[in-house]
C-alpha cells in the first residue's frame, strides 16, 4: 500500500471570501509536504478558482472544485461546466458530497453521470460516500456504503477507476464534532475498497485512495490515518483556519 500517496483534502463548503482566499494560500505558502510524499487539496466555490489558480504559484497545493455539472456545455442556467474547470486548470473535483444528496437532490444516477463527466474531461474525482445515523445502527449499513459506489463507477473504465478517489462521509459526523471512532473509520474505508476489487480487480482496489471524512481535526487526524485502509482526510471546519490545515497537511505517519 505504500503506494498510495496520502491526499490530504479541505473542503471549505461555501464558506470564506475571495479576499480570504488569497490570504489563506499566503499563510501557507512554503510550508505544504512535497507532492511525492503527500497530496494536499483545497475545494472551493467556482467563484474563488481563478483567483485560487492566479496565487497558488509553484505551491504543491491541489485547487479543487466542490461540483460541477455532468454536462460540458449547453442550456443549463447556473451550472458549472466540468469542460470549463478542466479548462481553467482545475484536476479534481468533489462529487456527491452529502450536503449535495441532501438538499440538491443529487442521486446515485446524477452522481455517476458527474464521475464520468470528470473523467471525461481528464479530471480526477473525489466522490463522497454517505451513510447516515439511522443506516449506521441497522443492517443496511453495508449494502448503503457498497450501493453508492458500485452507482458512482457504473461504466468507469479500469483506467480511470484507478485514479478515482473515494470519500467515507458518514454525514452524522459531519460537521457535528462527533468523529466515527478510528476502527470505524476504518471499517468504512475496508469495506470501499472491497468494493473496488469485487467490481474491478484487487489491483485496482490497491492503487485507489480511499479518505475518511466527518469532523477530522489535528486531534484525531494521526490516529485515523494511520489506519491500513484510510489514505487520507477531507475535513471541513478543520480546513477553514490555514494552522489547522497545515497541521493535518504535515500530519506525522
Ligand atoms: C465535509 O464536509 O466533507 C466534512 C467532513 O466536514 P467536517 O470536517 O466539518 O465534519
Amino acid at each position: 500500500d505504500n503506494m498510495r500517496i496520502p491526499f490530504i483534502a479541505g473542503n471549505w463548503k461555501m464558506n470564506l471570501s475571495v479576499a480570504e482566499s488569497v490570504e489563506f494560500l499566503s499563510a501557507i505558502s512554503g510550508k505544504l509536504p512535497v507532492a511525492d510524499q503527500s497530496q494536499t487539496a483545497i475545494a472551493a466555490s467556482p467563484l474563488f478558482l481563478q483567483t485560487m489558480l492566479e496565487h497558488n504559484d509553484d505551491s504543491p497545493l491541489i485547487i479543487a472544485a466542490e461540483n460541477c455539472f455532468y454536462e460540458d456545455e449547453g442550456a443549463y442556467t447556473g451550472e458549472t461546466s466540468p469542460k470549463a474547470l478542466h479548462e481553467m486548470g482545475i484536476t479534481h473535483v468533489i462529487l456527491g458530497h452529502s450536503e449535495r444528496r441532501k438538499y440538491f437532490n443529487e442521486t446515485d444516477d446524477i452522481i455517476n453521470k458527474k464521475v464520468h463527466a470528470v473523467f471525461r474531461n481528464q479530471m480526477i474525482p473525489i466522490i463522497c460516500c454517505d451513510e447516515t445515523m439511522g443506516r449506521r445502527e441497522s443492517s443496511e449499513r453495508i449494502s448503503w456504503v457498497v450501493s453508492q459506489v458500485t452507482a458512482a463507477l457504473k461504466g468507469i473504465s479500469i483506467e480511470d477507476a484507478r485514479n478515482a478517489i473515494i470519500a467515507y462521509e458518514p454525514s452524522w459526523a459531519i460537521g457535528s464534532g462527533q468523529t466515527a471512532s478510528s476502527e470505524e473509520a476504518e471499517e468504512g474505508c475496508y469495506l470501499i475498497r472491497q468494493t473496488i476489487a469485487d467490481i474491478y480487480s484487487d489491483e485496482v482496489a490497491n492503487e485507489v485512495r480511499v479518505l475518511y471524512g466527518g469532523s477530522v481535526n489535528d486531534d484525531n487526524a494521526n490516529e485515523i490515518l494511520s489506519q491500513n485502509d484510510i489514505d487520507g482526510v477531507l475535513a471541513g471546519g478543520a480546513s477553514l483556519k490555514p494552522e489547522s490545515f497545515l497541521k493535518l497537511a504535515n500530519f506525522q505517519q
